[in-house]
């Protein structure tokens, strides 16, 4: 079947290539860029964007946060480095050496299982420290981190190439934030050091997402995994940064009908809407179940023919209505701007984040699978 009409993402590959092109003149030499393209590149498609972040802007490093995603990208052509951020069984371990993917090791326990486990060769392991965000990591301080590598490295199955951490306020404005994340900085920095001085020579040894490597660039990160801004969203939109990142998804949609109700109707479930004058009313063909959030009802706004349109009453599953009185030509099969547009007229998805109390991440990683991804359409 061709492309159905009725609720996609457009994917712009020059935004994406606009913002790494961007955020790389912040890095020094001594640091590589990993994209990181967990969730299907934050809801951008893996399919679409890995092998253009490979071939076309020679990106050598990427990240998932699952095996399941890695085997994907493999599937996609990536013969780059893969490091899966999160926690993976240690019954994969031979297919983690089977498509070449290097593993985040949790703990000591989790290594060693892994190594059990591994009958045909080694598994490449980064090692997470845990300094501060509390998620996965080593426990304990710099010296006791290091003692738990010295024994990591000596297991037969792995083969330990790094280690890692990840800050939890590099985003954040205060300066309690700042002392966090330079506290977390000095930790990782303190276990290397240690290492280099029992002779372990790690080749990676990575703490930068999007936000450190701005805020916070340090040269001893042999990596920093770009995430955020790669799509072109802010780490934080209360935080500005020296270039603006451009998005590089649209989520559009398309009228399936037209009416005109006058004073007293009321539209859709709950008749939560009430007409109190004529209204110019289209349906539009998107709902919650393509990941347009149900919590936007009579407060969330669309562009049809470069105007703002109030949504009117409750989102349903797969459709919702809109109020395009000021929109005298709106017409079936026009086409509706849920997120995008330009200028004046444009809705991001941090204001939709803003709007339904969570963060753009969210909003965009939760487009959902029924949605098609196409390349934008110049
Ligand atoms: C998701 C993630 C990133 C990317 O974070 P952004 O804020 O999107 O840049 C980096 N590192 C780890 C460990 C992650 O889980």
């Amino acid at each position: 079947m061709d492309f159905l009409r009725r609720c996609w993402a457009e994917i712009d590959l020059d935004s994406i290539k606009y913002n790494c092109e961007q955020y790389k003149k912040y890095l020094g030499d001594s640091t590589e860029l990993m994209c990181v393209v967990k969730a299907s590149c934050y809801g951008h498609s893996d399919r679409l964007c890995t092998p253009f972040l490979q071939n076309e802007l020679g990106i050598k490093w990427f990240a998932v946060s699952n095996i399941n995603e890695a085997e994907r990208l493999r599937n996609c052509g990536i013969t780059g480095e893969i490091l899966i951020l999160g926690y993976t069984p240690a019954e994969y371990a031979d297919d983690l050496v089977k498509f070449n993917i290097i593993q985040a090791c949790t703990e000591y326990d989790h290594a060693k299982r892994l190594s059990e486990n591994c009958k045909t060769g080694k598994v490449r392991i980064h090692a997470a420290i845990d300094t501060g965000m509390t998620r996965i990591g080593l426990e304990g301080g710099a010296e006791e981190c290091c003692d738990t590598l010295e024994k990591i490295s000596m297991l037969d199955g792995v083969s330990l190439e790094g280690i890692f951490t990840h800050y939890a306020v590099a985003d954040e404005t205060s300066g309690e934030s700042e002392e966090y994340t330079k506290s977390q900085t000095e930790k990782i920095l303190k276990v290397d050091d240690l290492l280099k001085a029992k002779g372990i020579n790690l080749p990676q040894v990575h703490f930068l997402n999007s936000a450190g490597g701005i805020y916070y660039y340090n040269s001893r990160s042999t990596l920093a995994r770009l995430g955020i801004i790669l799509y072109g969203l802010y780490p934080n939109p209360a935080k500005s940064l020296p270039f603006e990142p451009k998005p590089a998804l649209e989520f559009k949609s398309a009228i399936s009908q037209i009416k005109y109700i006058e004073p007293g109707t009321t539209v859709s479930y709950g008749r939560t809407f009430k007409a109190e004058k004529r209204i110019k009313l289209a349906t539009v063909t998107a709902g919650y179940a393509d990941g347009y959030p149900r919590s936007l009802s009579n407060k969330g706004e669309v562009i049809i023919r470069g105007k703002r349109c109030k949504i009117t009453g409750r989102i349903c599953m797969d459709q919702f209505m809109c109020d395009v009185t000021d929109v005298p030509d709106a017409a079936v099969d026009d086409e509706v701007i849920l997120i995008g547009g330009e200028g004046e007229n444009r809705i991001t998805a941090d204001d939709i984040a803003a709007m339904t109390g969570t963060i753009g991440y969210e909003v965009i990683c939760d487009i959902s699978h029924r949605v098609p991804r196409i390349p934008k359409q110049k």
